[in-house]
């Protein structure tokens, strides 16, 4: 936005530019064709009085409030016939009016006509405006612009970049799925609309609470219910606008925001990432970011120095407390950690529910179905799903929602858009029993999650998909289901190497490989799933918090490294000559479902089970639980 309208000004500044020049000169050459410039010649005023006073003057024009006139007189030096001329006349003089009526000539007076002079003047004055507030303008814009010139000029005096709204619109209704969380800050919403009844048994209002989840699971929404619900002003800044290149900054804004907020108390700050500025002090390598630092004490400073029933209640939101400094988590500062989990299916339900208010839905669609298709799913990836399938609709010229339109943006939001199927083809054949061979052993291995459909239909990066139906419960996974899930992925490397050979093995694959080796890696380091016994060797593979892990990783010797090397070569060979075998064990079926797939684009779930039952037993997947 910001640059968008500096380059409209950096080019609309030559525009006007030229524009003026074209302008004056265009008013100048109007100016020729007036009829004071018709008449040649010039006339003296002292001449133009004694023709006056031979009785010459047949008609006299003024123009320009008086100052100029056309003079039509007889010309005594050619036969008298009629002439005129121009004479600039000495401001407006009545005598000279009654002479001239007294002399019965012919008298007229053209108002001040807006071209011309009066325009020249305008443009002038006019243009340098332009050029100086475009130049002001260009200014203050880029002094916005974090490094702009302007930026060196003003900064200590800090702009106050955190955004107030007077009211949110959001009410508890709106959010959905958080149950938990939202039970906790209805507290809160007491506390900013009763504090006397806190105060009166002296109960200490807490200050600050710390919203903790993953994008998109509403904590933004959450914090702004809680003002829309109390009714009070909702100040946000995010924290990552704290952190300027200016030492001092950042505080400053921090002090800032709280006088903003006192004046409006009672209210709530809302300070996203917090963990922007909130991280632990003296743990970047190098010494440390002294800006962040100053801002993070300041923070600590404002927190400490209200009393806890001013009426501001301080939210914050990060998807990473452990890296927050202990200080911001100290009693009489953020105390309360609410965490806001991604919903579950009957979360998700709910959440559907409030998205589909104002969508018009076939009465066809179950939104307990898509609750169900979409574990994992964020309120923010629930609405954007509802958006994308509403779209659709419009653009299919339909009038409700319906489940097909739903499907196709579920399948676009987890893979990407669509791409156009390859024509019948070699590589085309190739990636059917590929695909077909990762489908197979979702079919086949017990302990797999059920196969929902196998398309050659090319979405995002892939050329062919098959897609799994995700159980709900994917918090605790066992061995066996680890163990299913790579043989699956190895299935359509297992599916070429069989069908064409060593040799013609493709570079499809390497997605599922990379999976595979994160997969086996885990089971190895993390999950204490090897030979090597029940050891965590690993964290989680979070990004290194530089400083602080760095340092001190768990650490192991060489020896151990190759052992775990070897473990994980040992669990991919054994899964992935397992998976070679059902290849070849189930050949027949395999040629069969990769022409009908090659034909039809597209299998779903139960007809590809139904196909395989014919040739061999399908093992039974246990019923998906679903609570609702
Ligand atoms: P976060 O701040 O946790 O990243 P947001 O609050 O910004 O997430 O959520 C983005 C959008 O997603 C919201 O505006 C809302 O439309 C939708 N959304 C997220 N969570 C929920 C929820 N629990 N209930 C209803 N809508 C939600
Ligand atoms: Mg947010
Ligand atoms: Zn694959």
């Amino acid at each position: 936005m910001k640059l968008s309208w500096r380059v409209v000004l950096l080019w609309a500044l030559p525009i006007l530019l030229i524009g003026f020049f074209f302008w004056q000169g265009a008013f100048s050459s109007n100016a020729a064709d007036t009829g004071r410039n018709t008449a040649s010649t010039r006339m003296t005023y002292g001449r133009f009085l004694d023709y006056l006073d031979a009785g010459r003057v047949t008609a006299v024009d003024l123009y320009d409030g008086g100052r100029t006139a056309i003079v039509e007189a007889a010309d005594p030096q050619i036969d008298n016939r009629l002439q005129r001329w121009r004479v600039d006349l000495p401001g407006n003089t009545p005598e000279l009016i009654t002479r001239l009526k007294a002399a019965d000539v012919s008298l007229d007076s053209h108002p001040i006509r807006n071209d011309g002079a009066l325009w020249g003047i305008l443009g002038n004055l006019l243009f340098p405006f332009l050029l100086i507030g475009g130049l002001f303008f260009l200014f203050r814009r880029s002094s916005n612009v974090p490094g702009g010139p302007g930026q060196a000029m003003n900064f200590g005096k800090s702009k106050a970049r955190f955004m107030m709204e007077a009211k949110t619109g959001v009410m508890f209704d709106d959010v959905a799925g958080i149950e938990e969380a939202k039970e906790e800050l209805q507290e809160v919403v007491t506390f900013l609309k009763k504090p006397e009844r806190f105060t009166a048994v002296g109960a200490r209002i807490p200050k600050g609470v710390l919203l903790v989840g993953p994008p998109g699971t509403g904590k933004t929404l959450l914090a702004k219910a809680i003002s829309g619900e109390a009714g009070v002003p909702f100040f946000s800044i995010s924290g990552s606008e704290f952190v300027e290149m200016f030492v001092g900054v950042g505080a400053s804004r921090v002090r800032d925001l709280f006088k903003k907020a006192k004046e409006n108390a009672p209210c709530i700050i809302f300070i996203d990432e917090i963990d922007a500025v909130g991280r632990q002090r003296g743990a970047g390598i190098g010494g440390g970011n002294d800006e962040r630092e100053q801002t993070l004490n300041q923070l600590l400073t404002e927190m400490d120095g209200f009393e806890g029933n001013t009426g501001i209640i301080i939210i914050a939101a990060t998807n990473r407390a452990d890296v927050l400094d202990s200080a911001l988590l100290r009693p009489g500062r953020f105390d309360r950690q609410i965490m806001v989990d991604p919903p579950d299916v009957k979360g998700r339900l709910e959440i559907l529910n409030v998205h589909a208010r104002n969508k018009k839905l076939a009465d066809e669609i179950s939104l307990e179905a898509i609750a169900r298709r979409t574990p994992g799913f964020t309120g923010a990836d629930l609405a954007n799903l509802l958006n994308e399938a509403a779209i659709l609709t419009a653009r299919r010229r339909k009038d409700a929602i319906t489940m097909a339109e739903v499907d196709a943006a579920v399948d676009r939001v987890v893979a990407g858009m669509e791409g156009t199927p390859l024509v019948d083809s070699k590589s085309k054949r190739l990636i059917a029993y590929h695909e077909v061979g990762h489908a197979i052993i979702g079919t086949l291995v017990k302990a797999h999650d059920p196969v929902q459909k196998v398309t050659l239909i090319p979405r995002g990066q892939a050329q062919g998909l098959t897609w799994f139906t995700p159980s709900e419960e994917q918090s605790l996974i066992s061995r066996a289901q680890i163990l299913a899930r790579i043989k699956g992925a190895l299935g359509g490397r297992a599916a070429e190497d069989v069908i064409f050979g060593d040799s013609e093995v493709t570079t499809g694959a390497g997605n599922d490989l990379q999976q595979v080796t994160a997969m086996a890696r885990q089971m190895v380091t993390r999950f204490g799933m090897s030979d090597l016994g029940p050891l965590s060797l690993e964290d989680s593979q979070g990004e290194v918090f530089l400083g602080r892990d760095w340092l001190n990783r768990s650490e192991y010797s060489e020896q151990i490294a190759s052992r775990i090397d070897g473990q994980v070569r040992l669990i991919v060979d054994r899964c992935y000559s397992e998976a070679r075998q059902i290849m070849i064990d189930n050949r027949v079926v395999i040629d069969r479902l990769v022409d009908l797939l090659i034909e039809k684009e597209t299998i779903d779930g139960d007809e590809f089970r139904q196909i395989v039952s014919e040739y061999t037993t399908v093992p039974e997947k246990e019923e998906l639980v679903s609570q609702i």
